[in-house]
């Protein structure tokens, strides 16, 4: 395969596009891979469009090895399978829909699985069938809220995504770790950094449930690792081990005291170590209660308050919070509606006015942390006055409790002793979970088993972004003289580069080039006449094929230079000996 810069379907750009803020996006749009046609959608340009297909073939060649088997379905959907399953509503605004000629309801699909539930449905009926892994490459539709970094975050995408079907748990567990093995494989052949961690299964329910993380400082993930055992988690799914109880026979009776001027966290600490200073250390934030109220919407448009109490050093982490009501929304409350509940003194909040038996009966979730016996000091509902002394469990008992609080850097590990949490950024590239039967048994996905019972099947679900794989890909690869391909998934194994005017020169890389393509070695040649060595070294570097090989001056000595992109190691090659290197080193020698 030959792709000539004379004839090849790309402009390269000098200039940053001003819409981009990541650098692979800046780079796919500057070096041609890509071009923007409307907020989170997107051309693929040829160059593009190969890595792309690099991508999905690599994922193709994995799930078939695994036994996985192809099939398509539309990406126009019809309503009733997803009414069926609650989620025409629960998706809100998150999907595309549309009406037919008729008037009927259609959506552009966000992810299949009630379509794999029920073509299993009509066409299977016995536990012999099964286990069964089917999966399509698929471009889906989701109309993000935020659009973001190019294809990183489209609203139209393509996504890989295949479904287990088994008759008990004990296959959904093999099926699961098959995937799972396969996804290793994949993301080995991808060629960059990633990390697995656990995650929440967001939407769907279920229960085991992993991530697949690019590294990446651009990342909208965030995930912890343990600094002593092998524990790793989104943030999102980060459990708190909650402290054991503690004894409080002991501690006064709780008391509501003037604080005046300390709505603020800081002002409360400031007043109690001069006001009330405890004799073992200071008062620290967190030795207060803050209170939270947030108003939470349901998909059918229905709103309900709800308060948080979270200890005084901890901010609420909304991507945790908005991961655990999923798929209700957040968001803060606002004074209008706080002014609904006149029993809230905006600053003074407590426990006595919330929960179910509290004054204006909102509920009220704590942080694990938030445990029996423990003291606390916190709004008492009056301007200007916080209570002290006030034990949970002796004063008050939360309606439960949410995993909502921020995760820092130092907290202890949920899974072991020694360690504690170190956080970094990552960019979700798939994402693997155990579906049960939730919608199976919303589909009515039934099956004989071998005692003639029918019994529901039990679905995993296994999710990979070739689109967004690249701009990941590229962004945890590219360096400051453009991407920097994983030789997998570059656009082709080989970039020629012929410099000067010399009829010599064109010939020879002619038929380098020709060598070349005869070996199956993919191959950009640069065989512009007119344009200078200057920028089409610099195509070169920005385009970030592996190898660069330049013929031009070296010819007199019957070289060419071959030139690593990544290292920028420079090696002469005999003329002679050039095809046979240059696909040795692609892997095609
Ligand atoms: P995110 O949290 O980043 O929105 P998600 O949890 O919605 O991702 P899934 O529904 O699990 O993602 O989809 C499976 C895979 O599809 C993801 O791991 C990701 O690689 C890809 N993907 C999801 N949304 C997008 C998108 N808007 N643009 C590109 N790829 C996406
Ligand atoms: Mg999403």
């Amino acid at each position: 395969m030959i792709l000539r810069m004379s004839t090849l379907f790309v402009r390269t750009l000098r200039e940053d596009p001003n819409d981009a803020e990541v650098p692979s996006h800046r780079l796919l749009v500057r070096a041609g891979y890509i071009r923007r046609v409307a907020p989170g959608m997107y051309t693929w340009l040829p160059l593009g469009l190969r890595v792309l297909r690099k991508i999905e073939q690599i994922i193709r060649d994995e799930m078939n090895a695994i036994g996985a088997q192809e099939l398509l379905f539309p990406a126009l959907l019809p309503r009733e399978p997803y009414e069926a399953t609650g989620r025409w509503t629960d998706y809100g605004d998150g999907i595309f829909r549309l009406k037919d000629r008729k008037g009927a309801d259609y959506l552009l699909g966000p992810t299949h699985e009630e379509m794999f539930a029920l073509i299993v449905k009509d066409l299977y009926s016995s536990y012999k069938d099964l286990p069964l892994w089917i999966y399509q490459i698929q471009t889906k539709y989701r109309d993000e809220a935020r659009p973001r970094a190019g294809v990183l975050r489209g609203r139209e995408f393509v996504m890989k995504d295949s479904y287990s079907f088994d008759a008990t748990d004990a296959g959904l567990d093999v099926s699961y770790q098959a995937h799972r093995d396969a996804y290793i494989r994949i993301f080995d052949r991808l060629g960059f950094e990633y990390v697995i961690v656990k995650a929440t299964s967001g939407a769907m329910g279920g229960s085991k449930s992993e991530e697949f993380l690019a590294k990446a400082a651009v990342g909208e993930d965030t995930y912890v690792r343990c600094t002593s055992c092998d524990y790793a988690a989104n943030v999102e799914a980060v459990a708190t081990r909650p402290p054991a109880p503690v004894a409080y026979d002991g501690v006064p009776a709780a008391h509501a005291e003037e604080t005046p001027d300390t709505p603020t966290i800081d002002t409360l600490v400031d007043h109690l170590n001069e006001k009330r200073p405890r004799d073992d250390r200071p008062w620290a934030a967190g030795d207060t209660l803050k209170n939270v109220l947030v108003v939470i919407k349901h998909p059918d448009g229905t709103k309900e308050p709800l308060a948080i109490g979270v200890p005084g050093d901890r901010e609420i982490d909304l991507k945790r919070l908005s991961g655990q009501l999923e798929p209700l929304e957040v968001e803060a409350m606002d004074e209008d509606e706080l002014r609904k509940h006149p029993t809230l003194v905006k600053g003074y909040i407590g426990p006595g006015a919330l929960g179910s038996d509290g004054t204006s009966g909102i509920r009220f979730v704590v942080d694990p942390r938030v445990v029996e016996g423990t003291r606390w000091v916190t709004g008492a509902n009056v301007e200007g006055q916080h209570v002290l002394d006030l034990v949970v469990g002796r004063d008050f008992t939360p309606d439960g409790t949410i995993e909502a609080a921020e995760v820092r850097d130092g907290d202890p590990c949920p899974n072991c002793d020694d360690g504690v949490l170190e956080s970094a950024r990552g960019i979700e590239m798939g994402h693997i979970f155990q579906l049960g039967r939730l919608y199976a048994d919303a589909l009515g996905l039934q099956v004989l088993d071998e005692n003639g019972k029918l019994v529901t099947v039990t679905m995993g679900s296994y999710g990979i972004g070739p689109s967004r794989a690249v701009a990941a890909i590229a962004e945890n690869t590219l360096d400051e003289l453009g991407l920097c391909w994983p030789r997998e998934v570059a656009p082709a194994d080989v970039h020629v580069v012929a410099t000067g005017k010399d009829e010599a020169v064109f010939e020879a890389a002619a038929s380098l080039v020709a060598d070349l393509s005869a070996r199956g070695v993919e191959v950009i040649y640069d065989d512009r006449p007119k344009v200078s060595p200057g920028v089409k070294f610099k195509d070169a570097e920005i385009l970030g094929v592996p190898t660069i090989v330049t013929v031009g001056r070296g010819l007199a000595d019957g070289v060419v230079e071959v030139k690593d992109r990544r290292s920028g190691e420079r090696t002469d090659v005999a003329v002679a000996e050039a095809a046979a290197y240059l696909a040795s080193l692609a892997g095609k020698g």
